[in-house]
């Protein structure tokens, strides 16, 4: 008979699990509790592949030889513990996929900044000639891009419910960005637990791999040193100098390794901000490490353009700059945007709070914000917080409101920002939904 792999859960990862598991000659079954979107059932029947929804179907799905989990599914789901209670093992797609090529992988993990890293060194990677995928989390599953077109390099966005289930999979060069409060909803509310479950991405490094870091994060500091590793080390840092690794100095940035040095002013960096300086250190010390030519590195690191709903800088309108920042759903997130700001703001935030709190940007609202408006259903929070850090403070209940209120608020030299610091499930889709509607919005407003 023949290996007969289970995957719960029908979307991009199980979907792309499912597609490579076919055509290394398994016997494949997918099973989703929900309703499989039609862009995924589509492909699940073109490719032949045996599937159910709306329900597992245990004496199926307890007969298999392994089981690759999608990460959106908790461990502590019911199907999830009958699966453990038989001692099948289960894995996630990352690990299932790495099994399948021996290309240098470059897997990037942290609370944020992990969508704009992993772009701008695939950038980097790419303008430099290297044929190199841009997977994971992004774009098109790691297990679908293998069963496409096995590339020379993977650059690979990787969360930490991806890494609970991962055992054998070994990046060449692994990236642990920053580790604040977040999804702590999964780990029991622990940070430890949390913190953890991304340093499993080095549980295999060996000598010659490295490891990027974000020196000025504290979790990461305490991670690193409850986890021995004997990579290859390369912090990064906004103001901490190293023999080797990145870090930033008047205004300008500084990459070394093995005898090489790189600069290049920020001013350069098309991307705002001292959160992006960091993650340009870090996707500048991957280049580094993987030997790439300092003028070839400066010129794409000067051309990347910052990505949607990331500061994106919508449009100027009556002299106030807007800007779409609909991805920040937590406060660390707003902390650097603001951060970032060096006009008077009125900041648009709100939505659904994951267990906010707002005393670390207390000090930066003071300094920096005119005026709130608030977009969402309960607003309590953010009155409680900063009614007497800001004069003013609005609710509204739709994008058209917010942005008219901001805009209202607003004189030329200034800046309307939406940094919501919350999920926007309340009124919109998803974020993206919510930085659409924003952009749409102010693209109205006159000139
Ligand atoms: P992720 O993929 O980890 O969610 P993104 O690159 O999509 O990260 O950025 C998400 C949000 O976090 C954006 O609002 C952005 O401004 C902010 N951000 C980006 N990089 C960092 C960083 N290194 N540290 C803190 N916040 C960041």
């Amino acid at each position: 008979m023949q290996p007969y792999i289970v995957i719960l859960g029908a979307q991009e990862s199980g979907v792309g699990a499912a597609i490579l598991a076919m055509k290394k000659g398994y016997d494949v079954f997918v099973s989703d509790k929900g309703i499989i979107k039609d862009k995924y059932k589509k492909v699940l029947i073109e490719n032949q592949i045996q599937f159910e929804e709306g329900g597992h179907t245990e004496e199926k799905i307890l007969k298999a030889t392994e089981v690759i989990k999608s990460p959106g599914i908790p461990p502590k789901a019911e199907m999830v513990k009958a699966i453990k209670a038989k001692n099948i093992s289960i894995i996630s797609e990352i690990e299932f996929a790495s099994r399948y090529t021996s290309s240098p992988i470059i897997a990037i993990t942290g609370t944020n900044g992990k969508t704009t890293t992993t772009s701008l060194t695939h950038h980097i990677l790419t303008e430099a000639g290297l044929d190199a995928a841009l997977v994971g989390n992004i774009g098109i599953s790691f297990a679908k891009q293998i069963a496409e077109r096995d590339a020379a390099y993977y650059v690979l966005e990787i969360s930490s419910f991806q890494l609970d289930d991962c055992y054998d999979f070994h990046p060449y060069i692994a990236m642990i960005l920053n580790i604040s409060e977040n999804h702590l909803d999964r780990y029991d509310y622990k940070m430890d637990g949390y913190a953890e479950s991304k340093f499993r991405l080095i549980s295999n490094l060996a000598h010659n791999d490295y490891f990027i870091y974000g020196y000025d994060s504290y979790y990461v500091q305490t991670g690193l040193s409850k986890k021995k590793t004997s990579a290859h080390l390369l912090p990064f840092s906004l103001t901490q100098p190293f023999e080797e690794g990145a870090w930033l100095n008047s205004n300008k940035l500084f990459i070394k390794h093995n005898q090489n040095t790189f600069t290049m002013n920020l001013n350069q960096l098309n991307i705002r901000g001292a959160h992006n300086a960091q993650n340009a250190m870090a996707a500048g010390l991957a280049a580094s490490a993987l030997n790439l030519n300092n003028d070839s590195i400066r010129e794409s690191m000067s051309s990347f353009r910052s990505l949607e709903h990331r500061l994106e800088e919508t449009a100027i309108k009556r002299g106030v700059l807007y800007i779409n920042d609909s991805k920040a759903t937590n406060v660390n997130s707003v902390w650097y945007a603001l951060e970032s700001m060096d006009q008077p703001v009125v900041w648009i935030a709100g939505g659904i709070d994951k267990g906010n709190d707002y005393t670390k940007i207390t000090d930066l609202v003071r300094e920096k914000v005119k005026a709130i408006v608030c977009l969402g259903k309960d607003n309590r929070k953010i009155h409680e917080a900063f009614s007497k850090v800001v004069d003013l403070i609005v609710n509204t209940e739709s994008m058209e409101d917010a942005v008219r209120s901001a805009a209202h608020f607003s004189n030329s030299g200034d800046v309307v920002l939406l940094s919501p610091a919350c999920a926007s499930f309340d009124l919109f889709e998803n974020y993206e939904e919510r930085g659409h509607r924003f952009k749409q919005v102010v693209r109205a407003l006159p000139e």
